[in-house]
């Protein structure tokens, strides 16, 4: 065993969640060891948007800036197709930011941690795996590591030690942290990026949901090139994992309008996937440990917001133990963190496993596609809930979606259908 060294705070996983939780705290004084198994630039399973919510977090120490220098186009119509309907429309602005950023990981995730490495208290370490926690008292204290194979390593923490360590969490095993609210495992995804597809006039987000049971995304993205992804529950998952390459073209070719931008493309990065996966929230607190980004709360990939959801629960907590640093009691400050988490995000959790659900249209959904599809400011103020200018909760507003849908259906809609 070697070098015992102190820190305030000690943050598990320097990917967007940790990043943003490290540079918020030492923007308070906090003294942050940030801890990271992989060596940037280092590939995760995520091909993300990155909408105004997002961005706006982002800004708050400085990334946003680095973001926009990864000269990703910016995407500011953003649809879906349902065959019978076509909504596509301009994103509400949220804060000034009416686009939507579509980014590889590898570079969005290096570059964040680079710029966070040199905000004053932060103390970045690559290629270190924790592999346990220091209790005393039955109290989280530290962690036990090491760097690259190297001799194990002891590292204290005066405040709390914070799992931002993804879905399969190793510091929530260690602490053994219940879950709640799961949803049990439905769609499975994947996706590539590829070159040389047909640009379209603007830059866009669509979705194209005409196929029973599947879901057809083109986002275009970062180095000109194009996420091409399939998600879905038909065929089943045993099925297109055994040839993710042919469930994809297969998908594209039933959408005629994707399928003629890819005529050209050649792939540019590996074939990515996840299975069906459960959504859950975990418990976030305990005495000297907290959770931040997904695994703290896991949300279906859906409706984008994985990492807005990830970067607010890290704005939330850095909050919390400031306060407890100034003078707090622990267990009340925490409580409050985790029930604004949850209530802050209830919408949204809601919001994204009703569209995992790639369920079978009904006659109210119909109706109600076809007056978006036909009343532009209406789309957009729906479309609103993706970058979070909407609140997610009004997707649910059954009573406002009847008042729409039992309007008469306009013309030019009937004649789409
Ligand atoms: C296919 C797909 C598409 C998605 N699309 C979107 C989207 O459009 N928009 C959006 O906002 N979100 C999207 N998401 C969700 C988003 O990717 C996640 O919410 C986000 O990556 C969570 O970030 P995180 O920092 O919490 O965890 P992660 O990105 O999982 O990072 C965790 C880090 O912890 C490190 N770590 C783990 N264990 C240890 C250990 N023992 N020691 C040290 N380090 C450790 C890992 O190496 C990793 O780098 C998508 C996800 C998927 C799978």
């Amino acid at each position: 065993m070697s070098n015992t060294a102190t820190y305030d705070v000690i943050v598990v996983g320097a990917r967007v969640a940790g990043a943003a939780t490290a540079a918020l705290l030492a923007q308070q004084g906090f003294e942050v060891l940030l801890l990271e198994k992989s060596t940037f630039p280092s590939p995760t399973v995520s091909c993300p948007l990155l909408f105004g919510n997002t961005l706006e977090i982002l800004s708050k120490f400085g990334a946003e800036e680095v973001v926009d220098r990864l000269d990703a186009p910016k995407l500011r119509l953003y649809g879906t197709e349902y065959g019978f309907a076509r909504v596509a429309t301009h994103l509400p602005p949220y804060r000034g930011r009416n686009y939507a950023y579509s980014i590889q990981r590898v570079r969005l995730d290096e570059a964040i941690a680079r710029h966070v490495e040199k905000i004053p208290g932060v103390t970045l370490r690559e290629g270190f795996a924790v592999t346990d926690l220091i209790w005393e008292n039955d109290r989280v204290v530290g962690v036990r590591g090491r760097e690259h194979g190297a001799e194990i390593e002891e590292l204290r923490a005066r405040w709390a030690v914070v799992g931002a360590d993804g879905r399969t969490s190793p510091v929530a095993k260690l602490v053994n942290a219940s879950e709640y609210d799961v949803k049990p495992p439905h769609g499975y995804l994947y996706y590539a990026y590829y070159r040389n597809v047909t640009p379209v006039e603007e830059p866009s987000a669509m979705i194209y949901r005409n196929i029973p049971g599947m879901a057809l995304l083109v986002f275009d993205a970062d180095q000109d090139l194009t996420v091409l992804s399939i998600g879905g529950i038909d065929p089943p998952f045993e099925e297109a994992r055994k040839d993710p390459e042919a469930a994809m073209q297969k998908m594209l070719q039933r959408v005629p309008e994707a399928a003629a931008r890819f005529k050209n493309a050649e792939r540019a990065t590996p074939i990515s996937g996840l299975a069906p996966f459960r959504m859950f929230r975990r418990q976030a607190y305990g005495p000297g440990w907290a959770l931040t980004g997904d695994a703290a709360m896991r949300l279906d990939p859906v409706t984008g917001q994985g990492i807005y959801q990830g970067l607010h629960t890290s704005e939330l907590l850095a909050e919390a133990l400031t306060k407890i640093r100034d003078g707090a009691a622990w267990e009340p400050t925490m409580q409050e963190f985790q029930r604004r988490r949850d209530a802050d995000s209830k919408g949204a959790y809601e919001f994204a496993f009703v569209q995992s659900q790639f369920a079978k249209q009904t006659w109210l959904s119909r109706r109600f596609l076809r007056h978006l599809a036909a009343n532009p400011q209406l789309a957009t103020y729906y479309f609103g809930t993706s970058n979070g200018v909407t609140p997610a909760e009004e997707n649910f507003n059954l009573f406002q979606v009847l008042l729409i849908a039992l309007r008469p259906v306009p013309k030019q809609a009937r004649a789409n259908a």
